[in-house]
């Protein structure tokens, strides 16, 4: 039996009883928006706006609804739930902007770091894929990924992201109402706000917001009445189609939080930032030079990234320290100079125990070739594969800089960036080829 709102009197009266035992917003934030679908003797049909009223429903009423609805078992009210479907006009449209409430104090201002933005955050493999989800928060909230949880370990860049997307969301959608904040600031708030009296207003502060940026969420560990308020903003934020977004340094699963917080941090979309490949170290290292106006040659840049390999932070703190120094010594940046200045920051490239001459030799066994042909410019196609194998296995094996290698062949680093890639493509797909690196790895470490 179909039946309105009003005429189903067993969900009335749980819900006058649930409206004396909870608080008025946490009625209308979470009860009200329910409509009953379907009524029988043997079950009830709910439609909820999402999956998170059907939690709070049974999380909260489990017991109270076994009362007043049919029950299927015992302690088990018989409901079905719907999700309800958002209407076309809903889904399509922005979130409504939310009107500036009189809670609005100084103390709320959005301080992003004008550095970062999407503009300056160089592109890679490693994050390539964050980036793409951050700028279509941006361009789209509360739109495609609810809540973003973006993941990875220090000075990866998560902060700059997060702030990126409050630039973004600032330009392109000037109604709208945006928080970045730290997770301390945010206990600070509130800690503050307790202390003043003022936590209501805090509180209607943070639920009437389109947008929510919060990092570092890992300090919400271990706090737990933080964690509840949290939880409760987080909620009422999403309920309202309002975009959230987080950054931490362990994924959801890792974080000792309630299994209610983590499920609803792994809800939307959860992205890892990594640590960039050689390569984007490159163009990190060159940009952030360019930045300061000081020029740092290529090979110089690979000779740093090589040996830089933790995360960009310290990439940011060499090029700083170099810059200061060649400007202080008026020279430019050379290795003796990084050697000097960064020596106990780089990282310790294994001792050498493969050569150049080694690979060569082994090589030109193993097909049959001299060496001067490796090392000239013939390029039949044997030979010219022989040399690649030979770039290859030099920059897999010798711990020397891709510059010192490319010397060794007569050719620049980027020929022998270029020999590895085409051999490790070829390596995926010919059979022949990879027995043949194996026989030269072999006849190398014989
Ligand atoms: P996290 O928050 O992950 O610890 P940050 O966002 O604070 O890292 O990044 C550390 C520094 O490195 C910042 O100055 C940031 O601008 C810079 N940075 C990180 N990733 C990139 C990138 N891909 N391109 C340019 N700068 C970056
Ligand atoms: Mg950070």
């Amino acid at each position: 039996m179909l039946v309105t709102q009003e005429e189903c009197r067993q969900w009335n009266e749980f819900l006058q009883y649930a409206e004396d035992k909870c608080s008025a917003t946490a009625f209308e934030n979470w009860l009200r928006p329910i409509n009953v679908l379907e009524y029988t003797e043997d079950d009830i049909t709910l439609e909820v706006p999402n999956i998170f009223v059907q939690e709070y429903l049974l999380d909260n009423y489990k017991k109270d609804l076994c009362a007043f609805l049919p029950l299927k078992g015992e302690n088990e009210p018989a409901i079905n739930f719907v999700i309800q479907k958002p209407s076309k006009k809903e889904s399509k449209a922005s979130p409504e902007p939310t009107k500036i409430s009189e809670d609005y104090h100084p103390h709320f201002e959005l301080k992003l770091n004008q550095q970062y933005k999407f503009d300056n955050f160089i592109e890679g493999p490693s994050n390539q894929f964050v980036k793409s989800a951050a700028m279509g928060i941006a361009t789209h909230p509360a739109r495609s990924y609810n809540p973003l949880f973006i993941h990875g370990r220090v000075g990866l860049g998560k902060t700059h992201l997060l702030h990126a997307i409050g630039h973004e969301i600032k330009n392109r959608h000037k109604h709208m109402r945006i928080q970045c904040i730290t997770t301390e600031a945010f206990i600070n708030d509130l800690v503050d706000s307790l202390r003043n009296k003022s936590i209501a207003q805090m509180k209607r502060f943070y639920r009437s917001l389109d947008v929510l940026i919060v990092d570092d969420i890992q300090f919400l560990q271990n706090r737990l009445n933080f964690e509840e308020e949290f939880c409760h903003t987080f909620e009422t934020l999403i309920n309202q189609n309002k975009q959230i977004v987080v950054a931490c340094d362990k994924p959801p699963g890792q974080l000792k939080l309630s299994e209610r917080m983590v499920a609803r941090m792994e809800w939307g979309l959860v992205a890892q930032l990594g640590i960039p490949d050689l390569e984007t170290r490159v163009a990190i290292l060159q940009y952030k030079s360019e930045q300061k106006g000081v020029k740092l040659p290529q090979d110089i840049a690979f000779y740093l990234a090589e040996r830089l390999c933790n995360n960009v932070r310290q990439l940011e703190g060499a090029i700083n320290r170099l810059c200061a120094f060649s400007r202080l010594l008026g020279t430019d940046i050379t290795v003796s100079l990084i050697e000097e200045y960064l020596g106990e920051m780089l990282h310790q490239v294994p001792t050498q125990k493969v050569s150049v001459e080694q690979i060569l030799k082994a090589v030109t066994t193993v097909y049959q070739i001299k060496v001067t042909d490796l090392k000239g410019s013939v390029r039949t196609k044997e030979i010219a594969l022989a040399r690649q194998v030979a770039m290859y296995l030099a920059k897999e094996l010798v711990t020397d800089s891709l510059t010192m290698i490319g010397a060794s062949f007569g050719k620049t680093h980027s020929t022998i960036l270029h020999a590895h890639k085409t051999i490790e493509q070829k390596l995926k797909q010919d059979e022949l080829l990879k027995r043949q690196v194996d026989m030269v790895r072999k006849s190398i470490t014989a």
